[in-house]
């Protein structure tokens, strides 16, 4: 399939050298479900392109031409792609003395293939998209154009990826942010910089109230730390190091440099170490729901799901080395207990090796992968080895949630350190008297609350749970003379701790009812004389069911119940 993208990759990149015979080529990689290909044009494509692009493809494919691999030295293929600044760049850099190029039709590329027969064997495939792509990813470099397509062996396969594409576009958590009111990032305070609107916070309160009850209940304790501190605490730790390209740049604070935190490890480290410790008096949990600010380039930015500032639901365990398995499992049996009460009931484990730039000797890194997998294998968990991901200090689990759409997103994350407690010389005294190091833990269960919101949004394409919803009921009085009982209705259904509002507006009922139905609110009460009259309210869901008349009480109790329950029944 990928040999099939990446051949379709080739063939789009012929059509457009058909179209605009002065184009420059970058690079074309087959990726999840298909492909792109990065051109510098003579002028800005357009959406109404692609279907020509589309036409020129199908030409190319019918003529089934053969692709053709060719080795040619060094300077044979600077010859050749004379007119492609591009690719000279990119055989300038090449290792080996000799390269290979692949031909089919007009079309010549520098490609390490491999590749299908011959033009025919592409089957199913849609352009989809034109974005803006920096060569290299380097914003300091040329802006050049990319266009996506997909491809698949059948078109029934092709017509399921477009119908999941384009419910992925009605539940986008940016396009319903702004339509249910919960969040906005702006120009003026800076990109990835997220601001949490009243109903949006409510969700989120929701949501850190339930933490930290959870948290409570497993002997965690809560602890706040400072957003800023100065460099040199950074450079202890190693993250000055080994995590430079996601700081940003210090601070001057009275002749000393300070930096804002990209992780709270380091003020739990210091709150530890302001006693001597004992082995009985260990593990300490502790838990912040701690905001982070990290770089990233502004082009991977992505509404909620990618940000710059955000809030980790974030706690570190320190404990003793022979504490380590069960703290693990109770945090791995914790995270899995929180993704079900959400809603995702489907998860991927990765365990992540110790990667490139690293802090610590390998024995110690390999004793704590170890560790990890010993206890994924006791809980029966499957997981796969994501080689080189671990962070500088240890090996993590990553666990990856499935939503509706059967897409994946990064959820919680464990990591094992015994390197930050070396540097930072973090030790309890044990039952023989003498000085030991601790182990610590470091671990969110959610991720950040930006990212799960995002995840949650697009998961219930923005009809959340009843438990999490900012606004549960709406009362809508039929009339002026119903204003009274809707107020009143009001404040019994609010007394219940059921979050409400009434919708008095000189508007028309029907109106009402379908802007609640767009707002996702779970329930609507219409009331009216014979409500009035008879203690009861006319009951609508967001679903578009009409309940009839319900006695107000029953309402209350069953709601509540949905409510208390954490469900994600509607009633
Ligand atoms: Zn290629
Ligand atoms: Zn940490």
């Amino acid at each position: 399939m990928e040999t099939m993208r990446h051949s379709a990759a080739h063939v789009m990149a012929e059509a457009v050298q058909r179209l605009f015979p002065e184009a420059r080529f970058g690079i074309g990689p087959a990726i999840e479900d298909g492909f792109y290909y990065d051109f510098e044009l003579p002028r800005t494509l357009v959406p109404e392109d692609l279907p020509t692009i589309e036409a020129k493809m199908r030409e190319i494919i019918v003529a089934n031409s053969p692709f053709v691999r060719e080795e040619m030295d060094k300077a044979q293929a600077l010859q050749l792609f004379s007119a492609q600044p591009y690719k000279l760049e990119l055989i300038a850099e090449l290792p080996d003395e000799t390269v290979s190029i692949y031909r089919q039709g007009s079309f010549v590329d520098l490609c390490r293939g491999p590749h299908v027969e011959s033009t025919g064997d592409i089957k199913s495939f849609k352009l989809t998209s034109i974005a803006g792509a920096y060569w290299r990813g380097d914003e300091k470099r040329a802006m050049l154009q990319r266009i996506y397509g997909v491809a698949f062996d059948t078109e029934a396969e092709l017509e399921d990826y477009l119908a999941r594409l384009g419910e992925a576009s009605k539940r986008d958590h940016r396009k319903l942010g702004k339509e249910l009111d919960l969040f906005s990032i702006h120009d003026e305070a800076g990109p990835g910089l997220v601001h949490w609107h009243p109903k949006g916070a409510v969700v989120r309160q929701v949501i850190e109230d339930f933490w930290k009850e959870e948290h409570r209940k497993r002997g965690y304790d809560i602890v706040y730390t400072p957003h800023i501190a100065k460099v040199n605490l950074w450079k202890t730790s190693g993250h000055w190091d080994f995590y430079r390209e996601s700081l940003y740049s210090p601070m001057d604070v009275e002749g000393q440099e300070y930096i804002i935190k990209p992780m709270n490890c380091l003020g739990h480290i210091l709150i530890y170490k302001t006693q001597l410790r004992s082995y009985r008096s260990l593990p300490l949990r502790w838990a912040e729901l701690g905001t982070v600010y990290r770089y990233e380039r502004s082009g991977v930015l992505h509404g909620l799901a990618r940000v710059r500032g955000f809030t980790q639901d974030d706690a570190h365990i320190f404990c003793r080395p022979d504490q380590l398995e069960s703290e693990v499992t109770e945090v791995v049996q914790l995270a899995r207990f929180m993704l079900d009460t959400f809603g995702f009931h489907d998860y991927e484990l990765l365990l992540s090796t110790r990667p490139d730039k690293y802090a610590g000797t390998i024995q110690v890194w390999e004793e704590a992968t170890e560790s990890l997998k010993k206890i994924l294998e006791r809980l029966e968990i499957d997981y796969t080895i994501d080689p080189g991901e671990g962070v500088f200090y240890g090996p993590k689990i990553d666990i990856k949630l499935r939503d509706a759409l059967g897409r994946l997103w990064q959820g919680p994350t464990i990591q094992v350190d015994f390197n930050l407690p070396e540097r930072f010389d973090v030790s309890y005294v044990g039952d023989d008297g003498a000085q030991h190091r601790v182990v610590m833990v470091h671990r969110t269960v959610l991720g950040s609350m930006e990212r799960f919101m995002a995840c949650l949004v697009e998961h219930y394409a923005g009809a959340f749970p009843v438990w999490l919803c900012p606004v549960q009921v709406v009362i809508i009085p039929i009339a002026d003379r119903h204003l009274d009982y809707a107020h009143q209705l009001a404040g019994k259904v609010g007394e219940c701790n059921i979050r409400v509002q009434v919708d008095d507006r000189p508007e028309r009922m029907n109106l009402k009812i379908r802007e609640a139905q767009l707002g996702k609110i779970p329930y609507m009460l219409v009331v009216g004389d014979k409500e009035l009259d008879t203690c009861a309210v006319s009951l609508r869901l967001r679903t578009g069911e009409d309940l009839g008349s319900v006695p107000v009480a029953e309402f209350v109790n069953r709601a509540k119940s949905i409510i208390e329950a954490r469900t994600a029944d509607e009633l």
